[in-house]
């Protein structure tokens, strides 16, 4: 599969999207069909997923800021 040019730029829209809620985001891991990073500081997940067609990607660093008190209030 060469699907490597397109992940690169799901991956940098990703980390570019995470960046905008604060997070930073860790190494890449690579599967089949999709590559998973998580922050480095708060460890909320990012999933980006490479079909053919329709490339989409979603996970908590999507969805909350980052923010260590904010974890903390989540476990409490
Ligand atoms: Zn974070």
């Amino acid at each position: 599969m060469r699907v490597a040019p397109q992940l690169a730029a799901l991956q940098r829209i990703a980390a570019f999207s995470a960046a905008m809620r604060g997070h930073e985001l860790g190494e890449w891991q690579t599967g089949e069909g999709f590559a998973q990073a998580s922050c480095v500081r708060c460890g909320a997940q990012l999933r980006v997923y490479f079909p053919a067609l329709e490339p989409e990607m979603d996970g908590p660093a999507l969805e909350r800021e980052c923010s260590r008190e904010a974890a903390e209030e989540e476990a409490a």
